[in-house]
């Protein structure tokens, strides 16, 4: 029996190949990040761009993670609604954060314009699909405070949500028009390939094991024993921090996010699936969420079992999701199965840590790191820079573990297979 191994459908399509660069001996930069997701490679673009000597390290290949294996939907906002950010943080804070988190999508269309990224895209906006009366309550005050906020976001009645899906089930929605749909691994792919233009040095696969303050500089320790001397760092190393910050892996609970892609489907079939390009997540506690994807595939995610899957029966759950939505589907065969890890924070919102100075995290996007991750690059940069506590929208704040962080997949297992039942019960 041959094993199974999990492959995306983002890397069918070329993609640009990143420069072998392995980090020398000895070497120093103005700037060194570990991490070369979007995090990394947007706050590395815009360090280059501003004359400093940036260094990104990963452990990994450039897209082989998070950046490179998710859904590519690109969506506005937090999980927080613009009223409750203000009435939270303050009218200061809150209202900043409010203007930060509306501007993430745009960040990303922006981006790939201005720099010519050859990166697929459609910015046709993103439904949050309501599966119950409760749910759907929320969507029309989420589309309010919005459209207050200058929004032309639109709320979706059960007739405009089935034409705009094609989905089964669901009451209503919301419509936003700032999200979209990009193909990730090609977006991550295309920002290394700007970034090494613009100066930036990409070592992949290539551990950072030990980062240390010594007189004025950083020293990071690869793997390998290699050392590189930075006057600033940035970790960027989200679900996949290691035991590399103390205690900074114990503020996440890193999920599992699993993806599936059907066979290419007729035009016949899709006609009546997504016709106007939106991409879509549903309301339920244990989301999924779905879009058209490359060479006429049908996508659909949601969480996966903790433990790392060895079988296709470990997706079985999406597969049922996707008939159950499509019954026009349940022949279509599933053709690639993937995985990826999204950081979770116990308060559902980012968080941005400076343990000492010169030394900058921010991690756990809720799975909205695509948006996010883009537009908090360039404001990291700019705090180090500067040292000015207002380029950054979120607090800065201590590392502070979850308690108990160490029977996280029990917790977790245990909370997804009741969100499931409660979310079958709402049918
Ligand atoms: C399956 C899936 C679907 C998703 N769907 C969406 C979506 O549709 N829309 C959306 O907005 N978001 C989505 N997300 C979330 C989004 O992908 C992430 O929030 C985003 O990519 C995070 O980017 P990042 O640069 O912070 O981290 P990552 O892309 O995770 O990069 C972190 C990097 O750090 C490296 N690293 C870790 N430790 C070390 C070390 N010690 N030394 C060197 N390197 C190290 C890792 O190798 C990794 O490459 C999804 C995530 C997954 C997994």
């Amino acid at each position: 029996m041959t094993a199974f191994t999990p492959v995306s459908a983002w890397t069918e399509a070329p993609a640009p190949a990143i420069p072998a660069d392995p980090l020398q001996s000895n070497e120093s930069c103005d700037l060194a990040i570990v991490g070369g997701g979007i995090l990394g490679l947007s706050s590395g673009l815009h360090a280059a761009r501003q004359g400093q000597a940036v260094r990104i390290v990963d452990a990994a290949g450039v897209g082989d993670r998070a950046s490179g294996l998710n859904g590519g939907q690109v969506i506005a906002s937090l999980k927080y609604d613009p009223d409750w950010l203000i009435a939270h943080f303050g009218e200061k804070r809150g209202g900043a954060l409010a203007q930060f988190a509306a501007s993430t999508a745009d960040a990303v269309f922006e981006l790939i314009t201005r720099e010519k990224l050859a990166v697929p895209r459609e910015a046709r906006g993103w439904i949050q699909a309501a599966h119950s009366e409760a749910a759907m309550r929320a969507a029309e005050t989420r589309a309010k405070q919005w459209i207050a906020h200058g929004v032309p976001a639109k709320i979706l009645n059960v007739e405009d949500v089935t034409r705009l899906t094609g989905a089964k089930g669901y009451l209503g929605g919301w419509f936003d028009p700032r999200g979209g749909a990009i193909q990730p691994f090609a977006y991550t792919r295309e920002l290394a390939r700007i970034g090494t233009a613009a100066g930036v040095r990409i070592a992949e696969n290539t551990r950072i094991r030990r980062l240390q303050r010594e007189n004025a500089a950083w020293v990071l320790e690869a793997s390998d024993g290699k050392m590189l001397r930075a006057k600033t760092v940035i970790v960027a190393t989200n679900a996949y921090a290691d035991a590399l910050v103390p205690g900074l892996a114990r503020t996440l609970l890193p999920l599992h996010s699993f993806q599936i892609a059907t066979e290419p489907l007729s035009e016949t079939i899709l006609a009546s699936i997504l016709p106007e390009g939106q991409v879509v997540s549903d309301s339920r506690r244990i989301v999924v969420y779905y879009r058209r994807g490359p060479n006429r595939r049908m996508l659909l995610g949601g969480r996966g079992s903790m433990s790392e899957p060895t079988d296709p029966k470990a997706w079985a759950h999406l597969e049922h999701a996707l008939k159950r939505l499509y019954p026009a589907l349940s022949d279509a065969k599933i053709e690639k199965r993937w995985f990826g890890h999204v950081a979770m924070t116990l308060d559902h919102l980012p968080h941005v840590h400076e343990p000492e100075p010169g030394l900058i995290i921010a991690a756990g996007c809720q799975g909205r790191g695509v948006g996010l991750m883009t537009a908090l690059g360039p404001r990291l940069v700019d705090y180090l820079a500067t040292r000015d506590a207002e380029r950054i929208p979120f607090p800065i704040t201590p590392i502070r573990p979850i308690p108990f962080h160490a029977f996280r997949n029990i917790g977790i297992s245990a909370a997804i297979a009741w969100y499931r039942l409660v979310d079958m019960l709402e049918r």
